[in-house]
């Protein structure tokens, strides 16, 4: 196999001769100061990293070039998204699965978890739950099972989500998160107005991916490492990529992911739309015995500081199966969205669903366990704009048009002003009374920056009719 990031080929276009060509040089290299220097000059540039690049930071050990990593990292989240952090929450909708992945206590061997698939009628619930705490954004979960979660019922579920409007409440995006599929799903998919399709892929080591994934149809590493591939061509704008850290080797996965994001941009000009970083949490049926490759603190953060370096553009979410104080850190390392106050579990956000019949146990153990709006007054206090928005892709700013003004460092002006008045939308909705003086206080501050005068004014304008009780203006 040939390394080929044009490829239509997984095996070369993540070609496992590269990467550990790539991990080589970087050992060769890891002390080479002026090397390591100018990539993160061209970092600072905003250009993004290859591949080779990131291997090289990862294998760097000087403290000082570190922390210039992580504080170059910050300032270009900055520079891309400006102090904004969107909130999202993941729906579970089905728990059944016929796939073997060992990691995951949902895998169809396992007998000693209830089995669960909501209804509309429980979907309507979770939604107004959801809807009730202020999410405007979802990320639909579901495990990979033809007869019981085939694509018309996930079709299904969207259009039962996009109808709710209870109150004030209304979710605004739907992202899906389900199995590698068909282009003829992927196109169905896209007809039902979903934002981004994200995919993990769990390992890029292929080797480690096939024992992971012993049976049922994922264990096909081919067909899931070219899932992104196929929406792409389906006309889905949007894909979102993601690695398991812990399951295998962090330095390969990394330079892995990476090689992921120079493909989508080499052969679609369109790079990837998110990246998530879960890292591996404990879990039912899941041994921890099993996985010998489970990352500190200090390298999990080195992470996502190197994946913000060499893929600018993109939005960085991190999940609550991180602890409080490891979401802090990452704030600070480029990360650009978060789940709050996140339910793991079937039927998990309606209270009348929390009997033992109604809810399933969680995929993985949350650990920041924090309600949604003790989220927000914790980002508040940290002088980030906890925002609701889901403007671009509803004013049809996705793929290549998103791409243009991202990488021109223009999104953030909209970013802003959307950040604002959907965080006052949330704040008139439903926050608590300190949550709502907080947040107040950063509006008026936030406000200030805006610079361009009739951008300011419009927001103004909007912000006196949020209070009187209209809602969803954006930019
Ligand atoms: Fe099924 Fe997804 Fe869990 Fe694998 S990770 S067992 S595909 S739900
Ligand atoms: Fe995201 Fe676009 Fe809203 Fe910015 S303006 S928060 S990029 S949807």
């Amino acid at each position: 196999m040939i390394y080929d990031p044009k490829s239509n080929n997984a095996e070369e276009f993540i070609n496992h001769e590269e990467i550990l060509e790539s991990l080589e040089y970087a050992k060769v290299n890891k002390d080479n100061k002026e090397l390591i220097e100018g990539i993160l000059d061209k970092a600072n540039r905003a250009k993004g990293l290859t591949h080779k690049e990131a291997a090289i930071l990862i294998e760097c050990e000087d403290q000082e070039l570190v922390e210039r990593m992580f504080k170059l990292a910050e300032d270009l989240k900055k520079r891309f998204y400006g102090n904004r952090i969107v909130m999202v929450a993941p729906l579970y909708l089905s728990n059944y699965c016929v796939n073997g992945c060992v990691y995951c206590p949902y895998h169809a061997q396992n007998k000693h978890i209830a089995r669960k698939k909501l209804t509309q009628e429980e979907i309507k619930q979770e939604v107004i739950a959801l809807q009730d705490l202020g999410h405007k954004r979802l990320a639909l979960e579901a495990g990979e099972d033809p007869i019981n979660n085939p694509i018309d019922y996930i079709l299904e579920c969207i259009k039962t989500i996009y109808s709710i409007k209870h109150e004030n409440g209304a979710i605004r995006r739907v992202n899906v998160n389900i199995a590698a599929t068909t282009i003829e799903n992927y196109k169905k998919l896209k007809d039902a107005e979903i934002g981004t399709y994200i995919l993990f892929q769990e390992t890029y080591n292929k080797k480690s991916y096939e024992a992971l994934h012993p049976t049922g149809p994922k264990h096909n590493y081919k067909y899931h490492t070219e899932a992104h591939d196929r929406a792409m061509e389906a006309g889905i704008d949007d894909v979102g990529l993601g690695v398991l850290y812990g399951l295998s080797t962090y330095k390969y996965e990394l330079v892995g992911q990476i090689m992921h994001a120079e493909h989508l941009e080499a052969k679609f000009g369109v790079g990837p739309h998110t990246i998530s970083i879960p890292r591996l949490r404990p879990a039912d049926d899941v041994d921890p015995e099993q996985f010998p490759d489970a990352l500190s603190d200090d390298i999990f953060a080195k992470i996502i500081a190197i994946i913000r370096l060499a893929v600018p553009y993109t939005g960085m979410i991190i999940s609550a199966r991180e602890s409080q104080e490891m979401r802090r850190r990452a704030l600070h390392l480029g990360v650009s969205q978060m789940g709050g106050g996140s339910k793991t579990s079937v039927g998990g956000y309606n209270q009348e669903n929390k009997d033992e019949e109604g809810t399933t146990s969680e995929q993985f153990d949350v650990n920041d366990t924090r309600s949604l709006d003790e989220i927000v007054n914790w980002l508040l206090n940290m002088n980030y704009i906890p925002s609701f928005c889901t403007a671009c892709y509803r004013e049809g700013r996705t793929g290549d048009r998103f791409m243009a003004l991202c990488k021109n460092e223009q999104i953030s002006n909209c970013c802003q002003p959307n950040a604002i008045m959907t965080l006052k939308e949330y704040l008139e909705d439903y926050a608590k009374e300190d949550t709502k003086e907080a947040g107040e206080h950063l509006i008026e501050k936030e406000i200030k920056k805006i610079p361009k005068d009739k951008v300011r004014e419009i927001v103004e304008d909007r912000l006196v009719k949020i209070a009187e009780g209209q809602r969803d203006f954006r930019f």
